[in-house]
């Protein structure tokens, strides 16, 4: 019973969708959306209501509206047709593999480090103080009430300052068998990029944004982000009824300092924004207004232009936010502004 357990998890899902409940499957990146929840039923035309996705290579779903964790295709069969476990086995071995390729269980290089990222994230949150984290944006006029209250909703982290007592914290907290395995410690190398890094934008548990507290030199990257992308970084506001999209968790925030009292999305950068992000938070927060207020560059103006008319093809309420006046919310913060 367990290798049929086994054979009919690893089951390609999108097809099982299409196949055998005439689903409309869409493909999103290496992921896909279908309309259609074998929990909460149908919303027509919402292709993001439920995703469908690997984790270890192994197809997962996931539904946004009624909040279903991610669930197994054999979890999918059992709730589309009030089947016992057992049932939705034999149903999806013995009528449908025929005609459903079954993909190699072995997960690729990528998929490990991403699955294994949780962790890291699980571990960073026991790295002592958060001074590195603090001093930094301290000087970034976010004031430590809005400080702490990130640091407290996991929104904020930091490792030690210096260098080498990063190194030896990540070596202690994370390991360095973790730290091969994400690659946040490359091939060959002793030190991890991220020791150099120690302010931590966490993303969920799904990823992090790594950030410098100086100036680059030699043209490295000010920031780095490791894991997936799956939730990027949010500040649930008081006020449910708007969100605003910024670039940046220092941006994200800027905003809050700054009396914004809605939700805040903060982007890693603009090419990480997901369409879909869009039908989800109108599903989770029906009526949501989303305000674009990305950098005052030809970059964010593009993607505000972009989101904008993606807003208006998914009826989701939409406006341009800007920091007009201001290359981006931080400096507008720093120049005394309030929202
Ligand atoms: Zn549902």
């Amino acid at each position: 019973m367990e290798k049929e357990f086994a054979k009919a998890k690893s089951v390609y899902l999108p097809i099982l969708l299409k196949n055998r409940y005439g689903l409309k499957v869409k493909a999103q990146g290496r992921n896909f959306g279908v309309d259609y929840c074998p929990k909460c039923s149908k919303t027509e035309g919402n292709q993001n209501k439920v995703s469908l996705f690997v984790v270890a290579g192994v197809w997962r779903w996931k539904c946004f509206a009624c909040d279903t964790p991610a669930s197994s295709s054999i979890d999918w069969v059992c709730f589309a047709e009030n089947k016992t476990a057992k049932q939705a086995v034999s149903i999806i071995n013995e009528v449908v593999t025929d005609t459903i390729p079954i993909p190699s269980t072995a997960p690729v290089k990528r998929e490990i480090q991403e699955t294994c990222f949780p962790e890291v994230i699980k571990r960073l949150m026991q790295v002592g103080n958060n001074d590195a984290a603090k001093k930094y944006l301290q000087k970034r006029r976010i004031g430590s009430e809005v400080v702490d209250e990130a640091i407290q909703r996991g929104l904020v982290r930091s490792l030690p300052e210096d260098p080498y007592q990063a190194k030896k914290a990540l070596e202690q907290v994370v390991g360095v068998d973790l730290m091969r395995k994400t690659g946040l410690l490359k091939e060959g190398k002793q030190w991890p990029a991220i020791a150099f890094r120690p302010v931590v934008f966490p993303q969920g548990f799904s990823g992090a944004e790594f950030r410098m507290m100086g100036v680059p030199e030699n043209g490295e990257p000010k920031s780095i982000r490791y894991g997936r992308l799956v939730t990027p970084w949010w500040w649930a506001g008081q006020d449910h009824e708007k969100v605003l999209i910024v670039e940046g968790a220092i941006d994200g925030l800027s905003v809050v300092q700054m009396g914004w009292m809605g939700h805040v999305l903060a982007l890693p950068g603009v090419s990480s924004w997901n369409p879909e992000w869009l039908g989800r938070l109108d599903t989770r927060y029906p009526g949501i207004e989303v305000y674009v207020g990305l950098d005052s560059d030809e970059a964010g103006m593009e993607k505000t232009e972009k989101i904008m008319a993606e807003a208006e093809a998914a009826k989701v309420k939409a406006r341009r936010f800007m920091s007009w006046n201001f290359k981006d919310w931080n400096e507008a913060l720093m120049a005394g502004a309030t929202i």
